[in-house]
């Protein structure tokens, strides 16, 4: 599956935070990118036959040494080249030019000035435009052949290029949304300078993965474990179209779904559903119940209910014998974070409950969204006809209501969360925050309190909401839901679900707090 697009951008990274974007952004002009470490050999990038390389930022300073670098023939290559921030600086830095600590450095949103509307890359571009600045080096020559091509008050070269060589370089980073034409200037790199048609396309990546999937399993057996989350739906919808009842799919149900959640799965990949393959669901909730009793320790619940499903899971696959494949629904940032740059060939094991299950028979392991982002992969769900309650099912740990129950794990309180969240999300959805909050769910507090209903004292659980906006799960805000939603959830919680007269806000940001509570 290594040569998906007949065309594509390779992206050569120095260690920046936003490697990844710089991919998905390429991506989004329908041209095919991959991501390769700057310690890959030339002659690899070369055979690889791109369209265009973009070098992007990092932490180092060029003119240090031991800092990450490249040989001057990649310029050389007649591939146009873009160099983002410590690319930049390092293109100026091989080809002859100056870089140096910044008299000033320059951090957030700064205004560029457009010395040169003609360049390819200014294309609909306005003469002043906000860019994301996150430097403390600067070039303060350019190598020659090179033009200045846009500057900000503290930076004199914050965009220059070498026209005839197609060798560009941008101070700042274009492909962070806060640099509002970034995109822009992404596209016109990729159609503009190198040309590309931008054919690539979910739907083809679909069929074409299918074909190939069909090609390699062949009379083979194929073993899947079903989480009930994007990655590994889509993983089994693809192989089941490919190779039909020759894959067997494994549903542990550990009790800690969310509610109608395990009817869900089961409805989608079981017998009565449109998809031919053999679907083995298990109800294993009484056995997660009993290892829980009494553990109230996070990370003890974490390391049991993954434990725990991992046994089922083999339980389950030993009655199927030996398989070919074992399916996994790695995908393309789990490559990526695997080692620096995605040329590492480490597997990560990619279900989020507790590894590879090692002692399955199998022969070799097929992930067949290796080479796509979350939001391809829910495309891809969607073209396949897959329902949109589990294509865009926000994340869920693997752990599940384990941990969304603070304390001890009892099936009295999993009812309880179950109920809370379902009223939560449905109320949401009602108010339209499904489309403006990224991830919402409630949790149980482990704290009881006094109450009256019905003029009687109560003495009961408290529910804790939480909503969050975040862009890279690494930091989150608490989202401002509107007082009215939260009043509706709130009563409707107190007086239907039993056992709860407190509801609570979580307006806790990440950092202090985390999205999940254990
Ligand atoms: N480390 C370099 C600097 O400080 C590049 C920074 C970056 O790529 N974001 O200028």
């Amino acid at each position: 599956m290594e040569n998906i697009g007949s065309e594509k951008v390779i992206v050569i990274d120095f260690g920046g935070q936003y490697n990844q974007l710089v991919a998905r952004r390429v991506r989004e002009c329908n041209v095919y990118c991959e991501i390769y470490s700057y310690k890959t050999p030339l002659e690899d990038i070369r055979k690889m036959n791109p369209k265009g390389i973009i070098l992007t930022g990092g932490p180092n300073s060029v003119y240090e040494a031991g800092a990450p670098t490249a040989t001057p023939d990649l310029f050389h290559m007649g591939i146009p080249v873009l160099g983002l921030c410590y690319g930049a600086q390092l293109m100026m830095h091989v080809l002859g030019g100056k870089v140096e600590k910044a008299p000033e450095r320059e951090y957030g949103k700064t205004k560029v000035c457009i010395d040169k509307p003609a360049s390819r890359l200014f294309t609909g571009v306005d003469s002043k435009t906000v860019c994301w600045m996150s430097h403390n080096d600067y070039i303060s020559r350019v190598a020659e052949g090179f033009e200045i091509i846009a500057h900000t008050a503290n930076c004199p070269a914050a965009a220059a290029e070498n026209e005839g060589q197609q060798l560009y370089a941008f101070q700042f980073h274009p492909e962070v949304l806060h640099t509002v034409q970034g995109k822009l200037m992404l596209h016109n790199f990729v159609f503009g300078v190198c040309g590309c048609a931008g054919d690539w396309k979910m739907e083809d990546f679909a069929e074409k993965t299918i074909r190939e999937l069909r090609e390699k399993i062949g009379d083979g057996k194929v073993l899947c474990a079903l989480s009930g989350g994007v990655d590994s739906s889509v993983c089994a919808v693809l192989l089941s179209k490919a190779v039909g009842k020759k894959l067997t799919c494994v549903f542990v149900d550990h009790g800690l779904l969310r509610k109608d959640e395990g009817d869900l799965v089961s409805g989608v990949f079981g017998p009565d559903g449109p998809y031919d393959l053999n679907f083995i669901r298990v109800n294993a909730q009484e056995r997660f119940y009993k290892k829980l009793a009494g553990v109230t320790e996070p990370e003890k619940k974490r390391k049991i209910i993954g434990e725990e499903f991992i046994r089922v899971f083999e339980e389950e696959s030993k009655k199927i014998g030996k398989v070919d494949f074992l399916a996994q629904g790695t995908i393309y940032p789990d490559v990526v974070e695997s080692g620096l740059g995605g040329e590492s060939a480490t597997i990560k094991s990619h279900h989020n409950v507790g590894g590879l299950p090692d002692f399955v028979d199998f022969k070799e392991i097929v992930e067949p969204l290796r080479n796509l982002f979350k939001d391809e992969v829910r495309k891809v769900g969607l073209h396949l006809g897959i329902p949109e309650a589990l294509v865009m099912r926000q994340p869920f740990p693997g752990p599940g209501l384990g941990i969304r129950i603070i304390g001890e794990v009892t099936p009295e309180k999993v009812r309880i969360v179950q109920e809370a969240d379902a009223i939560y999300r449905e109320e949401m959805d009602k108010a339209g925050m499904n489309k403006t909050v990224g991830q919402y769910f409630a949790a149980l507090t482990n704290m009881r309190s006094v109450g009256v209903m019905g003029d009687e004292r109560t003495y009961d659980y408290a529910i804790a909401l939480r909503a969050v906006n975040t862009v890279d799960f690494m930091t989150a805000d608490a989202a401002e839901v509107p007082y009215e939603v939260l009043k509706t959830v709130t009563s409707r919680i107190v007086n239907e679900v039993s056992h709860v007269n407190r509801v609570f806000y979580d307006v806790t940001s990440k950092p202090p707090g985390t999205i999940e509570f254990e």
